[in-house]
């Protein structure tokens, strides 16, 4: 009786001691902490010095690892085996009855106990049993056994929801971050941070859909759809949860996707090391994780979309503002050319007219130079061939990885559009940059619609351009008509200094007419009118004058160019017309010392010119009143 009494105070007592320690259970307060505290507790009063606990773990199946011993252990394994059953081991033993345990070093020990709690969760003890303690010992460590059963389990628990405790506050922070971010980018970091922080045992991976780049450091694979990670591919599929044990490689593989309300945006992939088990609760705070995430990811890119779909508005709104407000055809196409370089990063923008006359397509001014130079034409031509095939846009990746063709080309990202207005079409933009796959699909139809909606603005710019041409160009010889070049003149007295006036007529031209028909002698104004415009500088003025007279008039130059131009002119008719004509110049001259009427300009050119006729021929001659001038 009396013992029955000391017994059950003795438990009592441990009973308040195993109180005193689960109050200890905070988070400043590790598990093993307090284990260990328990593990003395528990050998003390039991009378034992020598003892070693392996404890298996949930996420174990079948390993239990070496935790804590006391009273000088000699070197013991870190991991044993205990079967897949619990059922090996009973509940309390004489290690001298276990075969495994005898060959191990764990054969020092003669005694083991094992601990069972709920949750899969199990703890063994091996120790030396006291000496002179036979069955006083079993019954007072059978005692202790049900209420240490009960600690633990309560230990364990209390740990463990301070664990989910801490997890679901790192959600909490996860997801308040996330919703402060529109930047898809810190959203890929922060799910991996976090997972690492929580459960760093893991290796992760991103399987993202390869639609953008992604140019931060992060742990990120392609997630193709014709891979053959297939269980990767129902998770992103199907949307759902999926863990793999790979028994080859010897681990396990958890796919999580990366779900919003509208799509899935990924996947991620967790990798356990060797025989290790995804716990349901590790499953539930991945897939909680990756969720949240998926959702972040589907705001930011929604977040992007919407910013991108403004400045594509915007950027039509712009142009066609633009386009609308009359401007010069080449400071139409220069606007139009900045626009593409801003908005698509793009290194050369050209824009290229077909039409009859131009059957190699005609670089508008405004384009990009590159395109005047032969490395330029090469993709003209390429262009102008394919869509002429296959008349639709092109959207080319990898220029180099296109073609058969044995030369490389410099610029490897390719769009071109072509310009259609009224069913045919006028001609196509092309947009190069030198870096392959730089151009995105969006932005292929950005630019798509851009060009659609300048077409009609480009057509009618040119249109207007080349009636305004028509109308100051003479129709034979492609000079500028008598009216223009009235106004140039009239113009240069104004904002010049000086200025020359040559008129040019050809000589005996009716024999010419007689000899070889109208028809030729058309042909011959037109190669001395070819000559005019060969022999002066854009800035200066070829006219026809009427008939077979021709004009020219060069602004800012002093008689003595002006007359050495003539004269030139008369050398090169007589030597590069077929059949040979010589031409008469009749040269004048103005500055702003004496101002005078353009008529008066042109009179004397005329005497001069008639004193040409009446000497010869053949020759540039200069008004005797201008003639002192020439210095
Ligand atoms: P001269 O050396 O004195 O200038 O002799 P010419 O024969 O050229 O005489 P003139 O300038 O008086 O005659 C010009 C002729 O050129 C008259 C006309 O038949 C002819 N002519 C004028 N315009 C054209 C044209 O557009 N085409 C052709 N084929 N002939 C023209
Ligand atoms: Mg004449
Ligand atoms: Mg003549």
């Amino acid at each position: 009786m009396a013992n029955d009494f000391n017994d059950h105070e003795q438990t009592l007592h441990y009973k308040s001691l195993l109180y005193e320690l689960l109050e200890k259970v905070n988070e400043n307060n590790s598990f093993g902490s307090i284990l260990k505290e328990w593990f003395e507790l528990f050998c003390q009063m039991n009378g034992v010095l020598h003892a070693s606990i392996y404890m298996k773990d949930h996420s174990e199946e079948i390993r239990c690892r070496l935790t804590e011993s006391i009273g000088a252990p000699p070197s013991l394994p870190s991991f044993i085996s205990i079967g897949h059953s619990n059922h090996i081991l009973p509940e309390i033993l004489d290690v001298d009855m276990q075969l495994h345990i005898k060959e191990s070093p764990l054969s020092i020990y003669n005694a083991a106990v094992r601990f069972q709690m709920d949750n899969n969760f199990s703890l063994i003890m091996f120790f030396e049993k006291p000496k002179g303690t036979g069955s006083e010992l079993e019954k007072s460590i059978k005692g202790s056994k049900m209420e240490s059963e009960r600690f633990l389990n309560r230990l364990h628990k209390l740990f463990d929801n301070i664990r989910k405790e801490q997890q679901y506050k790192e959600l909490f922070r996860i997801t308040e971050k996330f919703h402060s971010s529109m930047n898809i980018d810190n959203v890929l970091a922060e799910i991996i941070t976090t997972l690492r922080r929580v459960y760093p045992s893991y290796t992760y991976y991103l399987m993202l859909s390869n639609d953008d780049e992604r140019n931060i450091d992060l742990p990120i694979k392609d997630l193709e759809f014709d891979s053959e990670n297939t269980v990767a591919m129902q998770a992103y599929v199907n949307g759902t949860i999926q863990i793999e044990d790979s028994f080859t490689e010897k681990n396990t593989i958890l796919y999580a996707p990366l779900r919003g309300k509208q799509g899935v945006y990924g996947v991620l992939q967790a990798l356990a090391p060797a025989s290790v088990i995804f716990p349901g609760d590790e499953v539930e705070f991945i897939s909680l994780l990756a969720n949240t995430a998926g959702s972040a990811l589907e705001n930011a890119k929604l977040y992007q979309q919407s910013r991108r779909l403004i400045s594509d508005l915007q950027l039509i709104n712009e142009t066609s503002h633009r386009l609308n407000s009359n401007l010069r055809l080449s400071d139409t196409i220069q606007y139009l050319k900045n626009q593409i370089e801003r908005y698509f990063h793009a290194t050369e923008v050209g824009f290229i007219m077909l039409n009859k006359e131009h059957g190699e397509g005609k670089v508008l001014p405004g384009s990009s130079l590159y395109f005047q130079k032969e490395s330029g034409k090469k993709y003209i031509q390429f262009v102008k061939e394919k869509i002429k095939k296959e008349r639709d846009s092109l959207f080319i990746g990898d220029l180099n990885n296109n073609c058969c063709e044995a030369f490389s080309y410099e610029y490897c990202s390719l769009m071109a559009i072509p310009m259609v207005h009224s069913n045919s079409m006028k001609g196509f933009c092309i947009v190069l940059q030198e870096k392959p796959y730089a151009f995105t699909f969006e932005m292929y139809k950005l630019l798509q619609s851009l060009i659609h909606h300048s077409t009609l603005a480009l057509s009618n710019s040119m249109l207007r351009e080349e009636l305004e041409k028509m109308v100051i160009t003479d129709y034979l010889t492609k000079l500028y008509a008598r009216n223009y070049l009235d106004d140039a003149i009239a113009n240069s007295m104004v904002e010049e200094k000086e200025g020359t006036f040559i008129l040019v007529d050809i000589d005996n031209f009716k024999r010419i007419n007689d000899t070889y028909g109208h028809q030729a002698g058309d042909n011959v104004i037109i190669q001395v009118a070819n000559l005019i415009q060969k022999n002066i500088r854009s800035t200066d003025i070829g006219a026809r004058w009427g008939g077979e007279e021709l004009a020219i008039y060069l602004p800012g130059a002093p008689l003595r160019v002006g007359f050495s131009v003539a004269d030139r002119l008369v050398k090169t008719v007589q030597e590069q017309t077929t059949p040979s004509v010589t031409v008469s110049c009749g040269v004048s001259y103005w500055n702003i010392r004496k101002t005078e009427e353009v008529e008066m300009l042109f009179r004397r050119a005329d005497r001069a010119l008639y004193f040409a006729k009446n000497n010869g021929k053949n020759k540039a001659v200069v008004h005797e009143q201008d003639l002192k001038m020439m210095v």
